[in-house]
Formats: structure tokens, sequence, C-alpha cells
């Protein structure tokens, strides 16, 4: 026996666990392929003693497997993400201390060198894995499990640790309120180095027993196809992907419109968060699909939070009430309780919420306000359901569902030699939520363009993190302190 989510798939071994482009796999295949990868990683050691195993491997069933590998040989999982440049995956290598690096062979050559450097164990998943399972470990659910890198106000990104135990009861909050079941099918189409698409869809999928389809990467067009082709029961996504599907939808003719609509019919359950979803989104489609959208709002360092209801009044613009086994609170700047209808910031309470940000003793505790968790999000409490109002720091942007750092951004362009100021900002965007916009101060003889920029950030930072779009300025607003005033910034886009 060993944890729980890998334990119950027993139960279920014949079901189908995961469809993707190499294959059908059951919960028999996945069990007996993350045994032989958690064999392979304890080649020395009885138990990786929750030493760092960090891979990058695209959706699919080498990937699950991998993960499950590394919990059942006692490691903790560092999923890296597919689109990060070698200055990304190196940072999030090195800050989490990472001994082990297992790369699908389209990364190797990313990955390869940054493991020599550091003198790391490389293993490709095109490895012959060993046929003889050894002994593995019994893990307790209190240890350490996983590490998700997320952007906050200071700094580079921090490493979000979860045990085994927060995870389950992140997963099993869901799987009730959603009532999960194994008769489930899932299309995945999320980033799988994100809360979003490792907890909410592939692991509350796997928890029941329910088929998880997933393809190695977004794409608008198959999504559709998939839906289409009717027996999926449920999707989740963000707004901006929302936005892709309908914008496909609105280009079909008449006809395939109407096989689209029927393959959405079919589901009994769609939903939108990690970030908010806009009135128009929603409405166009409900218009499409009939599905008035579940949002929910939740966090990497807490999983999900609140939502509306599976059954009953879903309000527009709001998301809910809090989940089962989670304690949620609104307070002011004084962590007071607000009064009845007032706004104040979200603390959370519950065991599914973090153990401690990777080797960052300060930043977890400034985290929290006793065993409240602040996220730093302001909503208000109404009509008897949560509105979310925004973040406390305009230095947050959120970008196509993902959590980005105007700090970390501005870091990097002032790297650039011909950037002398800058100051990056969110602008809102039908599309992506918010897009990355910088305003520069550029040394007198640069010619620096959009393009040539961004071409030149994408070698460091990931290409949702790069400007969409820049003003050159002669010089940036700033208040009577000297300090940046990044509303008056806005104002320039
Ligand atoms: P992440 O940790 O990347 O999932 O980002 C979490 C943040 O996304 C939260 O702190 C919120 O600012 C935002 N977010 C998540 N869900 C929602 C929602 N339904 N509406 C508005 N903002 C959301």
């Amino acid at each position: 026996m060993t944890l729980p989510l890998i334990d119950r798939a027993i139960a279920h071994e014949n079901n189908i666990a995961i469809v993707a482009s190499i294959g059908t796999f059951t919960y028999r295949d996945l069990r007996q392929t993350a045994a032989e990868i958690a064999t392979n990683l304890l080649h020395q050691p009885a138990d990786l003693q929750e030493q760092r195993v960090a891979f990058l491997i695209p959706p699919g069933f080498e990937y699950v497997a991998t993960l499950w590998g590394i919990w059942q040989a006692g490691g903790v999982a560092v999923p890296l993400c597919v689109v990060h440049p070698r200055p990304e995956l190196e940072y999030v290598i090195a800050d989490s201390a990472a001994t082990i690096i297992i790369a699908h062979p389209d990364f190797a050559d990313r990955l390869r060198p940054i493991a020599e450097e550091r003198n790391l164990r490389f293993i490709l998943t095109s490895e012959y894995l060993p046929v003889k399972i050894s002994p593995l470990p019994r893990i307790d659910i209190t240890r350490r499990a996983l590490i998700l890198y997320t952007s906050g106000t200071t700094g580079k990104p921090k490493g979000v640790v979860t045990t085994h135990q927060n995870i389950q009861a992140q997963i099993t909050s869901l799987v009730t309120a959603w009532k999960w079941t194994a008769s489930d099918r899932i299309l995945h189409v999320l980033p799988l180095h994100h809360i979003h698409g490792i907890i909410n869809v592939l692991s509350c999928a796997l928890w029941v027993g329910a088929e998880c389809q997933m393809l190695p990467k977004f794409d608008a067009e198959t999504v559709w196809q998939r839906i289409m082709a009717g027996n999926l029961t449920l999707f989740m996504a963000v707004p901006t992907i929302y936005v892709k599907l309908i914008k496909v939808w609105e280009t079909a003719d008449g006809e395939l419109q109407k096989q689209m609509s029927a393959g959405c019919r079919q589901m009994r359950l769609m939903i939108s968060g990690s970030a908010a979803l806009p009135l128009p989104v929603l409405e166009t489609w409900q218009n499409i699909s009939g599905h008035f959208l579940l949002e929910r709002y939740g966090m990497t360092e807490i999983g999900m939070a609140l939502s509306n209801p599976l059954h009953g009044e879903r309000l527009a613009g709001y998301v809910g009430n809090p989940l089962p086994e989670v304690a949620v609170r609104l307070v002011d700047e004084n962590d007071n309780l607000v009064a009845p209808g007032m706004p104040g910031e979200i603390q959370v309470h519950s065991p599914s919420v973090f153990l401690e940000y990777w080797q960052k003793p300060e930043a977890t505790a400034r985290a929290f306000c006793d065993r409240w968790f602040r996220t730093g999000d302001f909503a208000i409490f109404e009509h008897g359901s949560y509105r979310i109002l925004g973040r406390m720091s305009v230095d947050i942007i959120k970008t196509g569902g993902y959590k980005v750092s105007a700090l970390e951004i501005e870091s990097v362009l002032f790297a650039h030699p011909d950037i002398l100021e800058c100051a990056v900002v969110g602008i809102e965007d039908p599309e992506w939520g918010e897009r990355v916009c910088a305003a520069l101060v550029l040394r007198p003889e640069s010619d620096l363009t959009l393009a040539s920029l961004r071409s030149w950030a994408k070698e460091r930072i990931a290409t949702y993190k790069v400007p969409a779009q820049i003003v050159v300025v002669e010089e940036l607003p700033r208040n009577a302190m000297g300090k940046l005033t990044k509303p008056s910034i806005a104002q320039l886009f």
C-alpha cells in the first residue's frame, strides 16, 4: 500500500485512465508503468526521501506515469513548463535543488546541458524501464509531494509546496462538490505545471477512476472535434480558452455549429476558473453550448476555495460559496472581519492550503494570519454569493489564466542594453483577461521595435510573459517619492 490516490486505482484497474496521442491506457497500465518508473528512480536508495525530481514531459500518459512514479519513489514532483525557455527552467531546477531531471526526448537538448552542468541524474522517458518492480517505500501522506512555481509581488516565482494530504484534500473537496464519478470523461487541455491542470482535471479524474483524454497541446479546432465526438461529460478551462473556442464556433458554417453545440449539450458540466470570467464570454458560451458556466475561484497556494453550485442557481459574475472543508473570511487591512456586505481581503483556512513556500520561511510566515492564508484578492459577499473584486497588487497580472509578476518581467527587460527604464502593467483584454504591456525609456540611439524586443525576451522568459505592446516615453510617471505610479502608466495604453 502506498498513497490513497494510487491505491484507489486498484478498484478500477480495467477502466480507461488516459487517452493520449500514443494510445489508450487503463489504470492497470498506469500503476504498472508508474511502479517501473519508481523502481528506476530508486536504483540506489530505498526511498527518495523527498528529493526533488524535476520533469518536462508533454501532456499524455508518460507525464502521468512519471508523476505517480516520483510519488511512489518518495520524491517531490517538480513539473516544468513546456513553454519555458532555458533560463526559467534553470531557475526552477536550481531553486528547488532538484537532484534528478526526467525529460521527454523532445526536451533533451534543453535539459541535458543543465543536468550536466549541475551534475544531476538525467533520465529520458524513452529509456528502457526495469521489468522487475522493486519493493516501493511506504509514503506517509503528511510528506511533501509537489512544488508548483507561482509568481508573487516580490522577486522571482516561489515554489508552492503541497503535501500528499493537501493534494488529497484539494481533490476530495472538488470530487464531492462537482460529483465526479468513474463514468466521467474529461478532455484535458490545460498546462500541466499549474494547479488547474494537475489537480482539478487530472487528479480528480484519477481519484474516481474516470477517463482523462489528453491533448498534447491546446488547439481550438481539435477541442471542437473532441467535443463533437460527443462522449465527454466534463470540461474545464480558463476564460481565454472559451474565447478561442467561441472564435472558431463563430467562423464555422451553420450545420457545423449545430454539431458543435450538440456536443456541448451532451456534457453534464462545464467550468471556468483561474481568472475572472467576463460576462460577454459567459453569455456567448451559454448561447453556443446551453451551459451556464460554473465559475470557481482558487489559487495555487490554497487549491479551490469558492465555487458556484453544481445544482441550483449560479449568479453571473459571482464565484459562489466555500467548497467542502474550506473556510473563507473577508478581512480589512488589520485582519479584522469586515461588516456584512463590505469588501475585504479573502483569507482561507482549509486542509487544502499548502505547507510552505519552498525554503522561504519568512515569505511563508508573512502569507498567513494565524492559520488563515492571505490570498491578496478582494471580494464582497452579497446576494448569498462571493464576488471577486480584484487583486490587492497591481503588480500581479493574469494573462490567459497564467499568473505573472510585473516586477519579474521588469527585471528581465532591464537587462536589455537599449532599455534605461521600464514599467510593466496588465491592461484589460477581451481575449487574454489582461495583456502584458511595457512602458519604456530607451537610449537615444536605440531602434528597438516591439518585434525585436519580443524575440529578445522570448529567449529569457515564457512567451506569455513577453510584452504584447510597448510605448516608448521620455520619462515614466512617478509620484513625489519617485515611485512609479502604475495607474498612470496603464493610461499610456
Ligand atoms: P493561480 O495561483 O495561478 O491559480 O492564480 C490564482 C489567482 O487567480 C487568484 O489569486 C485570483 O487573483 C485569480 N483567480 C482565480 N480564479 C478566479 C476567478 N474565478 N475570478 C477572478 N480571479 C480569479
